[in-house]
């Protein structure tokens, strides 16, 4: 089985109420596999430009991440700079400079069209859909975006909406991509332009799974001490699927042990700036997160009133 993910390779600078970086390794596709190495190895398809700090990536090749689909192009690496409220709950994008992606042409390696698991992660949906195009029968096609996008290039994400299983976008997306307030109503819209799932990310308040006959929901796991939400939607994608392709399963249970596994992860990423709350991370730290979420969530069966 085997995983791969498209999605921004960046250099991000963060202002939070706690401090900020600057140029710092981020990007949607850097977060997925990160978090995804711990439970299975990733394939990452992307471009950098000529001033990406690549030996850095290449430190993180030892998890289990393979950056040979990475292009390294002339010219200016993507950057991010964005701003977060004094409760960390929302965020204003102050620039963003898409540089070698506005042209990127992705071609994946060789071998690579034969993925199982796929992450189409927060880029251009028409770069999403090039990539998608390439893979010859995936297993299964989770695939993020954000306002940006939504805003810029609605007609091509619509059209990639058909081809993927499952969307996973945070709440304000997906009001802002369906037109409607209600996230309930709003996930039935999604629903019936063509995602099996939707995977909805409400931030410290969780993140529900919404099927065509019911939802499910995970709560965040609850910190006290939150840093940098930046990469965690990528983080939560990163658990989801690498759980999936790790158990080579997706039932029911394992759907919803993959939300688990997925706002475990989500929660390592906001406890520390940029890439650091993964520092020292390893599978059974992973695992006894997980743990903890089922005496959080544990609801004893309900008994007659007396
Ligand atoms: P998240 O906090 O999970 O939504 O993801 C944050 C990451 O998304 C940052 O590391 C950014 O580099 C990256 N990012 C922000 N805006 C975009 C965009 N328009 N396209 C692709 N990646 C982006």
């Amino acid at each position: 089985m085997s995983l791969l993910v498209v999605g921004s390779v960046a250099l991000d600078s963060v202002f939070t109420p706690f401090g900020e970086t600057a140029d710092a390794l981020g990007g949607s596709a850097v977060y997925f596999s990160v978090a995804a190495s711990l439970l299975h190895p990733v394939r990452v398809v992307g471009v950098v430009g000529d001033d990406y700090p690549i030996e850095a990536l290449q430190l993180l090749a030892a998890r289990g991440i393979d950056w040979s689909g990475v292009e390294r192009a002339r010219g200016e690496s993507f950057r991010w700079k964005g701003k977060y409220s004094y409760d960390l709950q929302s965020r204003e994008t102050l620039e963003t400079r898409l540089g070698v992606f506005a042209s990127f042409q992705p071609k994946l390696p060789a071998g690579w069209e034969q993925a199982d698991y796929v992450f189409l992660g927060n880029i251009d949906p028409v770069l999403q859909l090039a990539v998608l195009e390439q893979i010859r029968r995936p297993r299964l096609v989770v695939c993020d975006t954000m306002n940006y996008w939504i805003k810029s290039q609605k007609p091509d994400l619509l059209k990639l909406l058909r081809k993927v299983d499952v969307l996973l976008v945070n709440d304000s997306e997906a009001r802002e991509l369906s037109g409607d307030w209600n996230i309930h109503r709003a996930g039935r819209w999604i629903l019936s332009r063509g995602p099996k799932r939707l995977v909805v990310k409400q931030g410290e308040y969780g993140a529900l799974m919404i099927e065509p006959d019911r939802t499910f929901y995970v709560p965040a796991y609850p910190l006290e001490e939150v840093f940098d939400p930046t990469g965690a939607g990528d983080a939560f994608a990163g658990g989801f699927l690498g759980y999936l392709a790790r158990v080579r399963s997706m039932s029911a249970s394992d759907m919803r042990r993959a939300m688990v596994y997925g706002s475990a992860m989500g929660g390592f990423a906001v406890q520390g700036f940029g890439l650091k709350g993964f520092e020292g991370l390893d599978a059974g730290t992973v695992e006894r997160r997980v743990h903890a979420f089922v005496d959080l969530t544990h609801v004893p069966a309900a008994e007659p009133l007396p």
